[in-house]
């Protein structure tokens, strides 16, 4: 590696809070990618990291990757170069990137500034493939995405390789490829509904049971024909969610009461509903005491687990009971009375909350890509990989 250049790419995408902070819970991608970076720096090369941050239209400065790479500097305690400047402004990152030398490291800007990046676009693949002369993917959370920075730039680099994070996330996922020991089953949530509802759809091909929880629930009580309040559901999802329950009906389970609040904060006011009686001026925020219960006594039973998505907007403490109760249920199940698995960025985040982490058989940084992989697609960022 030694006076190389090599793109590496690397899944930075966590959540930036007010002033630019990272929590100490939601750093847990960066730490991740950090052994890579380690062994690329020491072995000499110069590093040139790449990642998106959240889903930008256009240049947003509330999404840059500055602070990240600055919380990336505390982590490594080595100095981290970041490069503000635009790739398509003529040779404005090229000049930025002229003083690094061998074995240190320097940030692009959040990647999805870029509109090319989303399209794949062969063109912006050889702007960026121009920079650098060995291929690294070490960004999991994103294997599932053909963008120009995965997929689109591998094959212009004879060079390419897996990190350690896509190799470790890869064996830890595999166990449940091949034969998973049953009872399966699967907790999904979380908000990006109309992305995962096609990957629920795969794990039902697989797993006995799927339990839906936080804003995936919301989308199959308005299947139902039930109201959801304010909590918005788009008519497609609705779609989705009610062929779902068409087909497989008996292997999703949905919540049977949900915590329903007057607004979305700390001084909401909320009470436990059943999850057909969720009023107009409701916000579907969590599951109820009693889907708790329910889904704890399944996890209980079961010999594998996967887990991606809180089941609320576990963020604010009110509404994070459900998610933080599961996600404890689901880590003192694992090591052993069951294969456990959990992930996805929030649902790592609200992992990290209950202290219980490492409990689990495998932690994956992936919440798409993870779903993906367990239900055998292939993934297009990491295909070019293999040869
Ligand atoms: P992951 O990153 O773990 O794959 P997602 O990105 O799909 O999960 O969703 C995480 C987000 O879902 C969290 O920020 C959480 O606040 C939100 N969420 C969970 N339940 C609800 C709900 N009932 N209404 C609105 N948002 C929700
Ligand atoms: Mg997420």
């Amino acid at each position: 590696m030694k006076g190389r250049t090599v793109l590496l790419r690397v899944d930075f995408n966590v959540a930036v809070g007010k002033g630019g902070k990272i929590a100490p819970e939601a750093d847990v991608r960066l730490r991740e990618a950090i052994p890579t970076i380690e062994r690329l720096l020491e072995g000499g090369a110069r590093v040139i990291a790449v990642s998106h941050l959240g889903r930008p239209k256009g240049w947003d400065a509330k999404l840059s990757l500055k602070p990240v790479a600055k919380h990336l500097e505390g982590l490594m305690g080595r100095p981290v170069t970041f490069v503000g400047e635009s790739l398509t402004r003529g040779k404005a990152v090229e000049r930025a990137l002229a003083g690094l030398g061998d074995g240190q490291l320097a940030v692009l800007e959040n990647i999805r500034f870029y509109p090319a990046e989303e399209k794949n676009d062969p063109k912006f693949a050889k702007r960026l493939a121009g920079l650098a002369d060995v291929f690294v993917n070490d960004a999991f959370g994103t294997c599932h995405r053909a963008h120009a920075s995965t997929a689109g730039v591998a094959r212009s680099f004879r060079e390419r390789y897996a990190g350690l994070l896509v190799e470790r996330e890869v064996a830890g996922l595999n166990r449940l490829l091949v034969r998973p020991k049953r009872p399966f089953v699967v907790l999904m949530g979380g908000a990006k509904v109309s992305d995962k509802l096609p990957a629920l759809k795969m794990m039902l091909k697989t797993a006995d049971r799927v339990m839906v929880g936080g804003g995936m629930a919301n989308a199959f009580l308005a299947a139902k024909g039930w109201n959801t309040g304010k909590s918005r559901v788009a008519g497609e999802e609705i779609r989705f969610a009610k062929g779902l329950l068409k087909n497989s009906g008996k292997k999703i389970l949905l919540p049977v009461d949900i915590l329903a609040a007057s607004s979305l904060s700390e001084r909401a006011k909320v009470r436990v509903v059943p999850a057909d009686r969720i009023g107009k001026g409701d916000y579907a925020v969590d599951i109820g005491v009693a889907t708790v219960l329910e889904y704890a006594r399944l996890i209980r039973k079961a010999k594998t687990v996967v887990w991606n998505g809180p089941m609320g907007i576990f963020e604010i403490r009110k509404f994070s009971h459900g998610t933080v109760s599961l996600g404890r249920m689901v880590a003192a199940h694992s090591r052993g009375r069951a294969f456990g698995v959990v992930g996805g960025g929030e649902t790592i985040t609200a992992l990290e909350m209950t202290g219980m982490a490492e409990w689990v058989d495998h932690v994956s940084t992936g919440g798409g890509a993870m779903l993906d992989f367990l239900s055998g697609k292939p993934l297009p960022g990491i295909r070019p990989l293999m040869r």
